[in-house]
């Protein structure tokens, strides 16, 4: 195992303490040293656990496609709902109906004199009988997107980003009144669609290019996990103004409840209408493009000359909807707390998926539902939690996070006063761990990952992820985030804990996080080598089958996931001060001022850049007629003033230093009322961060660093980077001080949690 470091220069240049892991890894490292750290109970927990169980979970879970309002979707909850049960715990069903307009008819055809029309089918695959199942299985389509007839010439726009649309204005070419064709990727593809709106089409489509996504990864499947030729990335193409049921903006979609009507200008579908479409259908109307060749970095894998159009063939694109309403069931299971009951530690995971949903959400919910089982049974032997511990299994994720947001905004009040942590899962993936989330849990979630053992190294998760963040021999596996969307997760070596990375849109943290403003953390296995994810994602294909052979054998990683967020549910649950602290905040928070002033470094950089290409008169001269370049619009540079931000940072800085003096230079309170009033103090630092009147335009989100951008990137401080990319320097200018008093209510925030932690103690004398 160690063979694999030697000899590499940068091994020389370790850290003392990953030195001393190289030349002793039983004695430092070693499972002996990280069992030792664990108590009886939790010992207990672990071997609760059972990777067969998990296995039939996912097998009979998934049998039948998945999705809200399917045929087996009643059936699915019920299942869940009796497992809850099963294992000792307090279970219901809680409803929400939401609108899920159903594809009546989709075209996509090429017209003009080489016709093509598209197949919107994937094909069945020989030897996997999940596949032929096809009277339950949903067409793919995009939910939540608008009905549309629209026939226009086609324009190629890369992964269809806002620099790919200035990139293509340069060229020379507009898309105003065209359909534009985006590959996926780099963006969550309600993103897309918006902004593809935004810039004046009137039609997307989304493929899914081999170059990210099929045969130039992995071979493609049967023959291994890469995406088939048929195969389609489904998923909702909801927009960013709100959170959860698109047509109840703040409020739990409740039978009866007003409603805005279905894809209005108000509800939150998406603009424009769009069509998902496998490789084999995009690679025509890819052909039918004229104009110039695109950009290198553009190209994707399909054996064509990839240009920008627009085609001379118009095409023509056609989606039609029913207006069905379905029951959504949410399966809500409950340990309730012995000493604090209304302090509530939340595990969720959705149990929707596209077609069948093994990889996604099944390989996640199993080792949810194997954590119930085990705490289930230790509840059964007469433990009890101090809190209450809430296993929430979450409908209607895939067509944009709706049960675990209905969840939230029915639930508000109770989550913003009593909300402890929130705990994530979706799918378990492979390969080194990826944690994501709330700051204050970073030594909490450091401690967790060196007492769990990663499968394949025998390494803690902690040991193998720094290594993956010491060593470049996978580059893939430090650079993106778990659910896509969120900044990547890192290691700070000298004080040994992980760095928290920004969490993404991707998945049913976002509701806890930008609206309830509770503190949590969202886990995945990430792969390390470059072609390890599931080429089957939101397809036909992800099934037990092709889970079983390609994905997680054996469930190891998923029963490791298990193990990771059990734990955390036990030692949350069972503490007596919350494991927060806000050191790693106070290096969060700095980390995203910095975001936030290169991000305007690169925006005033690439203005100066072009305001002088026009000025030398590069453009003219440098003209070639057969690829001509338009020169941009001389715009004003930006000049915004960080500072009031940049002191906020620094004073929440002092105010953690303060708090983990005070915290380490005395004992912590273990008198119930005093216990509960710290941790009172010490939750309202993570709701410190929710502004009262929610971010511009888009008032529901209230986190000032957690809630996703407008398009669902997930951009620094997003109340000024999203006016900052739009060109909007006074909105922008504006919001830096709003920003900054936010930063200093969440510094005021922790002050009174070390004033409460000093008066306790000198009334009382704590004791431990
Ligand atoms: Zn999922």
């Amino acid at each position: 195992m160690l063979k694999r470091f030697s000899g590499r220069r940068r091994a020389l240049m370790l850290a003392g303490s990953i030195f001393l892991a190289l030349g002793h890894p039983t004695a430092t490292w070693g499972q002996a040293a990280h069992v030792d750290q664990r108590s009886a109970l939790e010992s207990r927990f672990i071997s609760g656990l059972s990777a067969a169980g998990y296995g039939e979970n996912m097998k009979e879970l998934t049998s039948r496609p998945t999705y809200p309002g399917s045929p087996f979707s009643a059936e699915l909850a019920a299942k869940i709902l009796a497992r809850f049960r099963s294992y000792g715990w307090n279970a219901k069903v809680e409803t929400y109906e939401i609108p899920y307009p159903r594809v009546t008819t989709q075209a996509v055809e090429l017209l003009g004199p080489r016709p093509f029309k598209a197949a919107l089918r994937e094909s069945p695959v020989p030897g996997d009988a999940y596949t032929l199942q096809d009277k339950e299985i949903i067409e793919p389509f995009f939910v939540m997107g608008p009905d549309g007839d629209v026939t226009a010439p086609l324009v190629y726009v890369n992964f269809g980003l806002r620099d790919d649309y200035a990139r293509l204005a340069k060229m020379g070419v507009d898309v105003r009144g065209k359909i534009v064709i985006a590959r996926y990727g780099r963006l969550f593809r309600g993103g897309k669609v918006e902004l593809a709106a935004e810039h004046g089409a009137l039609g997307v489509l989304i493929y899914s290019d081999p170059h990210e996504d099929g045969y130039f990864v992995e071979p493609t499947y049967p023959e291994g996990q890469g995406r088939t030729p048929t195969g389609v990335q489904r998923g909702s193409v909801l927009q960013g103004k709100f959170l959860g049921d698109p047509t109840t903006p703040g409020y739990a979609s409740k039978k009866g409840v007003q409603r805005l009507p279905v894809f209005s200008e108000k509800s939150n579908f998406a603009r424009i209408p769009a069509v998902p479409l496998s490789y084999s259908d995009a690679q025509p109307l890819l052909e039918a493009l004229h104009g110039q060749v695109v950009p290198e970095s553009w190209r994707g894998a399909l054996p064509i000359t990839y240009k920008v159009g627009p085609s001379e063939a118009k095409v023509h694109l056609l989606v039609q909807h029913d207006r069905r309403m379905v029951t959504i069931r949410n399966v809500i299971a409950t340990l309730r707390g012995s000493e604090f009951p209304d302090e509530y530690v939340i595990r969720g995971n959705h149990h929707d998926g596209w077609v069948f949903g093994a990889d996604d959400p099944h390989s996640g919910h199993s080792a949810m539902l194997e954590e119930a089982r085990s705490l289930g049974a230790l509840y059964k032997s007469g433990w009890r939690p101090k809190r209450t511990i809430i296993y929430a299994s979450w409908d209607a994720e895939e067509s944009a996070l709706i049960g675990s947001s209905e969840f939230v905004e029915d639930h508000l009040e109770d989550l913003r006063s009593g909300g402890v942590i929130y705990l994530n899962t979706d799918m378990a993936g492979v390969g080194s761990i990826a944690l994501e989330g709330a700051s204050t849990y970073s030594n909490f979630a450091t401690r967790l990952l060196k007492d769990v053992k990663d499968p394949d190294s025998g390494l803690s998760l902690w040991d193998r992820f720094k290594l993956a963040h010491l060593h470049d021999i996978y580059a893939e596996a430090t650079a993106g985030s778990v659910t896509g969307g969120g900044s990547a997760s890192g290691v700070d070596f000298s004080s040994d804990r992980i760095r928290l990375g920004i969490p993404g849109y991707g998945s049913d943290h976002q509701a806890f996080f930008a609206i309830a403003g509770m503190g949590g953390l969202n886990s995945a296995f990430f792969g390390d080598s470059a072609g390890n994810s599931s080429g089957a994602y939101h397809s036909d294909y992800d099934d037990y089958e092709y889970y079983t052979r390609f994905m997680d054998p054996g469930f190891r990683y998923g029963m490791a996931l298990a193990q990771l967020n059990g734990l955390a549910v036990l030692r949350v649950a069972s503490a007596h001060t919350l494991p927060v602290e806000f050191t790693a905040v106070a290096e969060q928070v700095d980390a995203e001022v910095k975001r936030l002033v290169s991000l305007n470094d690169r925006l005033a950089e690439a203005i100066r850049h072009d305001d002088s290409d026009v000025r030398s008169g590069a453009y003219i001269a440098l003209n070639d007629p057969r690829r001509p370049r338009l020169a941009p619009p001389i715009r004003p540079a930006p000049s915004l003033d960080f500072a009031p931000l940049e002191r906020a940072a620094a004073r929440i800085e002092a105010c953690a230093r303060a708090y983990a003096q005070a915290r380490e230079s005395g004992l912590l309170p273990t008198r119930g009322p005093d216990v509960a009033r710290l941790n009172r103090a010490l939750m309202a630092v993570d709701r410190a961060f929710l502004r009262s009147d929610g971010l511009p335009g888009r008032p529901f989100y209230r986190h000032e660093m957690y809630s996703p951008g407008r398009v669902w990137d997930s951009p620094p401080f997003p109340a000024v980077s999203d006016a900052m990319s739009d060109g909007d320097w006074e909105t922008a200018r504006k919001q830096i001080p709003l920003a900054a008093a936010t930063l200093n209510s969440v510094a005021d925030a922790i002050d009174e949690a070390t004033k409460v932690l000093v008066q306790l103690r000198k009334t009382r004398g704590a004791t431990n």
